[in-house]
């Protein structure tokens, strides 16, 4: 449905009312969204399939359950949340007190992509509606069978004023928006290209934004790891949803002397994942078009293929695959692989492998797999990155008490659990003077008071 100038207002008008605010009104909103997704899960389940061929049980493990486990902590946690919290006041203040109230940014435009549709849109809605702010959700237009039945939900169970939903192309439909209104705050999921152009929309009003992009993830392995454990992980986290997750081991290090081992020990757990015919397997996905299928097909001949390379355009079907003899100045290792493609590198001193990690900057997440406590202590304190897991993929997004987000190119920002209220919400200070005493000091003339400022502000 468009934006018009009457909705706009109209949302407008409901969060100046306050009715957004109280924590009754925000606690029945995150219940009603989770009593929404209840109801449409089926339809959800269907359209994630349609569009990803995602099984069941990944849609919900990786979209749909974590919407739940995001909601159901907002709604323990956000009575505590919303408190203010006191802050001491300096002695020359006085007779004041100083507290800091977390305040709804008011109007805020979600945009997400196309590779989790479902979860990528209403988990940041949910830290939104805790927030108390009224929302503009645009779903890619990439998955669009999620977006047809995410806009329906919505519709369903939603006030027009308070969320709702525009549908379309990005590079038109956000490009509108932004130009027709002024909204208190952006939150974009996508590529990096297209935050940089948000970023550069967002700044001719000055409204804020948090940005969650991509780049290229690392996956260190060291000979001190278990070998089978970190296998059976980085399968997982290469594989599922086709590779096509932000936070995908993009690329594998690995310690020359474990190499071999590891590899094998992959390519196993890849058959008892998805079968020696992951075509076939109910839980291997899909690319999600064409000109994806294409530009990944592109890499195929930028390596040595040591198993895998298998693709069907027809079904948009890339095997797990992966590959050696891949030099760093190849696209395959300048861009965000974003698909089933795992490049493997060796390296021989820790040094050598954060060299090699440098050499793309700020990675959204990175993986160290190793049991030698200065090793992983090496990698997580000299590296900038995101978030990141150590012995594990994936997995950090999911435990709501860390922030998830990215640094310079990966990101700005971050959410989950209290910190997608955080996202959603600015410190708005405020201190409170007694008005029994009004010490004179402050006041002009000022002669023969300088002893008493510098004894107070040193
Ligand atoms: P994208 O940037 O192409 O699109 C994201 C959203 O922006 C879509 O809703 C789209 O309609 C809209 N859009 C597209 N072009 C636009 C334009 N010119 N102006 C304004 N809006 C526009 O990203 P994508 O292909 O959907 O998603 C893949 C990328 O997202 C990858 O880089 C991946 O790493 C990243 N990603 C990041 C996270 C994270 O949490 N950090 C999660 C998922 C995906």
């Amino acid at each position: 449905m468009p934006l018009t100038a009457t909705t706009f207002a109209a949302m407008h008008n409901c969060f100046c009312s306050g009715a957004t605010r109280t924590l009754a009104f925000r606690k029945k909103q995150l219940q009603l969204l989770k009593n929404a997704v209840k109801q449409f899960e089926p339809l959800l389940q269907r359209a994630l399939h349609a569009d990803l061929r995602k099984s069941p049980e990944e849609a919900y493990a990786t979209e749909i359950g974590l919407v739940y486990a995001e909601i159901t902590h907002a709604l323990q946690h956000l009575g505590e949340w919303m408190q203010p919290e006191k802050v001491s006041t300096p002695l020359m203040l006085f007779p004041s007190s100083s507290k800091i109230v977390r305040d709804p940014l008011g109007i805020s435009l979600i945009i997400a992509p196309w590779n989790y549709p479902a979860q990528l849109l209403l988990s940041p809605l949910a830290g939104a509606i805790a927030a108390g702010n009224c929302v503009v959700l645009k779903p890619s237009e990439l998955a669009p069978h999620t977006a047809a039945v995410i806009e329906q939900m919505i519709q369903t169970f939603f006030s027009e004023e308070h969320i709702m939903v525009v549908q379309g192309d990005g590079a038109l439909v956000v490009r509108q928006l932004l130009k027709a209104y002024r909204f208190d705050h952006i939150f974009f999921t996508g590529s990096i290209p297209v935050g940089k152009s948000i970023a550069s929309m967002a700044a001719e009003t000055l409204t804020p934004v948090t940005l969650e992009l991509g780049g290229k993830s690392p996956c260190i392995v060291d000979e001190t790891a278990n070998i089978a454990v970190a296998a059976a992980r980085i399968t997982w986290g290469k594989f599922t949803n086709a590779g096509q997750t932000c936070v995908a081991p993009d690329y594998l290090l690995v310690k020359n002397d474990c190499r071999d081992a590891l590899l094998q020990q992959i390519q196993q757990h890849v058959h008892r994942f998805y079968t020696a015919d992951p075509a076939a397997s109910p839980d291997y996905g899909r690319i999600i078009n064409r000109r994806r299928f294409d530009k990944l097909l592109s890499y195929l001949p930028q390596g040595n293929i040591l198993f895998g390379g298998q693709a069907n355009a027809a079904d948009l079907y890339i095997a797990p695959t992966v590959m050696d003899q891949v030099r760093h100045t190849q696209p395959l290792m300048q861009e965000e692989i974003f698909g089933p493609l795992l490049p493997v590198f060796t390296y021989r001193t820790n040094e050598e492998a954060a060299d090699l990690v440098r050499q793309h900057s700020n990675p959204l997440s990175l993986y160290v797999f190793s049991n030698n406590r200065k090793t992983q202590d090496y990698f997580t304190e000299n590296l900038g990155f995101g978030g990141g897991c150590i012995n594990n993929t994936l997995v950090h997004l999911s435990n709501p008490n860390l922030p998830f987000g990215g640094l310079g190119c990966s990101g700005t920002g971050q959410y989950h659990g209290k910190y997608s209220f955080d996202a959603f919400t600015r410190p708005k200070a405020i201190l409170q003077t007694a008005t029994w005493i009004d010490p004179p000091v402050k006041y002009p003339p000022y002669a023969g008071k300088m002893k008493w400022f510098k004894r107070f502000l040193r």
